[in-house]
């Protein structure tokens, strides 16, 4: 197709506020169509006796410069209700399955750690450009009674007056990115990419489910947090060869040490502590600290429990994981 980069030359408009295609269209200005952007009337070139590809103009002439934003956008707002479904983006909420991943700082900033995967909605009814408690979407997609509102960005996405009042108000919403779009996609390209859940361009800018699954995850995280600090118990570690006596879960020929218990899934920290003496500080003699491990071995069975009771999954062989066998 030849003209698609002129904006004087196109082949969809609007007639009584619905897209149409340049051949669903009476001939010249009786097709009875506006232009999208401008909402200026149009005049149909579509005689089947013309050489020249069938397309709309202004009848002013004038040159439209949004002609393509807005036509991708009401075209996107068509095929989603067209399709009666979305795919979008699902967010979960995964803990650890280590006391590390709830206790030392550094390493659960990342728990509970977020994903993302696709998951399709088929609404049950579809709202265009319907108020609703002083907010205009796009679309409003129902599902069991739930409403999810959907902007289709191109050039405008949601600003700051309609994100306070999604945010004020609660509401469920997701905004879909084609600002990228090329500006000369047709209508049948862009249902191709809306209907194969482009989730990467979809994000949620409000999610009552989301928002509760993620205060859920941080309160389970402190649960897990709170059973482990109540029960871990300190041992020594002993020696050159940093033994630790007394494990709870091997009893083995071999002794357990420091480097075996660091390995083992119910390991909570190593604990240092430096008693120099001040004339050892001030004949800068080198103080070896201390050293000691908090466990919760002793508890194993009870904290697996703990997990799998707040949704995580625990492997197999957790204790001195690539350490000693039993004996
Ligand atoms: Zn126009």
């Amino acid at each position: 197709m030849e003209n698609h980069h002129k904006t004087t030359d196109f082949t969809d408009a609007l007639r009584d506020g619905i897209p149409v295609h340049i051949d669903e269209v009476e001939n010249g200005i009786k097709c009875n169509c506006i232009c999208p952007s401008c909402k200026q009337p149009l005049i149909a070139y579509n005689n089947p006796k013309n050489k020249k590809a069938h397309h709309f103009q202004h009848q002013s002439l004038s040159d439209c410069r949004n002609y393509y934003e807005t036509m991708i956008h009401y075209w996107a707002k068509e095929i989603i209700n067209e399709l009666g479904e979305l795919t979008v983006p699902k967010h979960t909420f995964e803990l650890g399955n280590s006391p590390r991943d709830y206790t030392y700082h550094k390493w659960n900033e990342d728990y509970p750690k977020e994903k993302i995967t696709p998951v399709k909605i088929v609404f049950d009814k579809i709202f265009i450009e319907k108020h609703q408690n002083g907010i205009k979407p796009d679309l409003i997609g129902v599902v069991n009674n739930r409403q999810i509102h959907v902007e289709i960005a191109v050039t405008h996405f949601i600003d700051d007056i309609k994100a306070n009042k999604i945010k004020s108000l609660n509401v469920t919403s997701l905004e879909i990115d084609l600002s990228d779009i090329d500006r000369t996609l047709q209508k049948e390209e862009l249902k191709r990419v809306l209907r194969y859940g482009n989730i990467s361009r979809m994000k949620w800018f409000n999610n009552k489910a989301i928002n509760q699954k993620k205060t859920e995850s941080g309160q389970r995280k402190s649960t897990v947090r709170e059973f482990i600090f109540a029960n871990m118990t300190e041992k020594k570690v002993y020696g050159k060869a940093q033994d630790v006596y007394k494990c709870p879960l091997f009893k083995t020929e071999y002794d357990i040490t420091l480097h075996n218990c660091e390995r083992c899934q119910y390991f909570v920290s190593t604990n240092e502590t430096y008693e120099g003496t001040q004339e050892q500080y001030d004949n800068r003699e080198t103080i070896y600290p201390k050293l000691s491990i908090h466990c919760i071995g002793h508890v194993a069975s009870k904290f697996d429990a703990l997990l799998t009771e707040n949704g995580v999954t625990i492997g197999e062989n957790r204790a001195f994981k690539g350490g000693l066998s039993p004996r």
